[in-house]
């Protein structure tokens, strides 16, 4: 009875989303029947109904409620015939049972320690994460996490809970996005109830924040935040936060709030590199019990540099495809299918190795310079207008632009491009040393 609400909801769904997209996630739902307020949808395998659940089922709930006018559940199923990949049946029962681990109602429950692969781009993060974990309130207040998209921030920020939520009895855990903080908080003044929200935000054992650089210009929120803070504080429960960049960048911060944050532990999250990429696609393949060539695992970890989002999401769209023809991974299908992802590092943008060639040569410097340690003047500054350049004609993030000159944080790329910007204006010699070093570029790449 609900097929005609499906078919609707289809359709106007194909309107929102590429049609890559909707080939991928939606051609292989299949409607297999409705219930009273249920409808029964079917997918080829529990990796796909993990993702459709993750990615858009609430969505679907909502729509379909909206087409409706009452409130159904979507239950999906899986059809048993197209498992091609993923691991038997029996054995995921047999996880559920052995892992009787209760679920907190807001932490993700895959955001685990145990899923966390470490890497030298987060130990020192990953450890003082677990040590907090062991003594919430005790090792270091607050913690805050900073580093780019994709890196880990949330996982680890949830990991944390995760593991305090199943070691200890009776703490209250709240995690909130700073979204979500300064949402509750407006609208806690609104129905003039500020209390509900004081005496939930303070009534905690363990506070995480998710990505506090939304605070930035929210003068109330943190006026709140600074009270609730120093509250918990006191009372010493655990706060951890995360954010992208260090606390001193943030903008429109209030100091007395920023050096609060001082007094506990900062720590960053750095892109990963090559064996930890790999680490992570094997773990990842592991727990999903898919059985994929390490080739496979390799040329992704090759190719995609820039964080374990994007990396992550690689490995799906293969494992997507291979389920949909219902084919094992080969490493043609692999190359052919990702190529896309792969190219876009290249296509339209210029190598980065011969930028920073051409910059080295041009201050009589080598590349290995460039990427190197040293800090002296003639090599800093080279070194600087590199990161400049590679900004300007590429279309790579910080993030990525710091890997590619030798490992250095995202914060140290916006720094030597505020730098030579800022230079720029003091000495327009400076432009046009930029403008040579760029026309010697196009030339060698016979891009103009
Ligand atoms: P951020 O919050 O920094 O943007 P997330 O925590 O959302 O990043 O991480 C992006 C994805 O990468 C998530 O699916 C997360 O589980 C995964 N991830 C990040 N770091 C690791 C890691 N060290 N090991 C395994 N998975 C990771
Ligand atoms: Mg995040």
């Amino acid at each position: 009875m609900y097929k005609i609400f499906w078919e609707e909801m289809l359709a106007q769904i194909k309107k929102e989303i590429s049609i890559e997209e909707f080939n991928m996630w939606f051609n292989p739902i299949k409607y297999v029947a409705s219930e009273k307020e249920k409808l029964l949808l079917s997918v080829p395998s529990n990796f796909f109904k993990d993702q459709v659940k993750q990615r858009y089922l609430e969505k679907l709930e909502n729509k379909l409620k909206e087409i409706s006018g009452t409130q159904i559940e979507i239950v999906l199923t899986i059809n048993k015939k197209e498992v091609p990949l993923s691991g038997s049946e029996e054995e995921s029962a047999k996880k559920k049972v052995k892992k009787e681990n209760k679920n907190h109602p807001t932490l993700r429950s895959d955001y685990t320690f145990y899923n966390f692969v470490i890497g030298s781009n987060n130990d020192f993060a990953a450890n003082a994460a677990q040590a907090i974990a062991k003594n919430p309130g005790k090792a270091y207040n607050p913690f805050l996490i900073y580093g780019g998209v994709g890196l880990g921030k949330t996982h680890l920020l949830q990991a944390i809970g995760n593991e305090i939520y199943n070691s200890f009895d009776n703490k209250k855990i709240v995690f909130s996005t700073a979204e979500e903080f300064t949402n509750e908080f407006i609208e806690s003044i609104k129905q003039k109830k500020p209390n509900t929200f004081k005496n939930k935000y303070r009534s905690v054992d363990v506070l995480l924040i998710d990505d506090i650089h939304f605070f930035q210009g929210k003068t109330e929120t943190q006026e709140e935040l600074f009270n609730t803070f120093n509250a918990l504080h006191d009372s010493k429960k655990q706060m951890v936060f995360t954010c992208d960049r260090p606390p001193s960048e943030l903008k429109n911060f209030t100091d007395r709030m920023r050096s609060r944050f001082n007094q506990g532990l900062i720590v960053d999250l750095r892109a990963p590199d090559f064996e930890t990429r790999f680490a992570i696609l094997k773990k990842k393949t592991e727990s999903l019990k898919l059985d994929i060539d390490n080739k496979i695992l390799e040329l992704i970890s090759k190719n995609i540099t820039t964080n374990i989002r994007d990396l992550e999401s690689a490995l799906t769209k293969i494992i997507a495809y291979s389920e949909l023809v219902k084919k094992k991974i080969t490493i043609e299908i692999a190359q052919i299918q990702l190529s896309y992802l792969f190219a876009d590092k290249s296509m339209g943008n210029l190598p980065v190795d011969t930028i920073i060639k051409t910059v080295a040569e041009y201050f009589n410097i080598s590349s290995n310079d460039i990427k190197g340690k040293k800090r002296t003047k003639n090599i800093a500054f080279p070194r600087q207008i590199a990161m400049y350049i590679i900004r300007n004609l590429t279309e790579l993030s910080t993030s990525e632009i710091g890997n590619e000159i030798g490992g250095r944080d995202h914060t140290t790329v916006i720094y030597a491009i505020q730098k030579v910007e800022d230079s720029i204006k003091f000495d327009p010699v400076i432009e046009t040393v930029i403008q040579k070093i760029e026309a010697n570029i196009r030339e060698i790449t016979g891009k103009s």
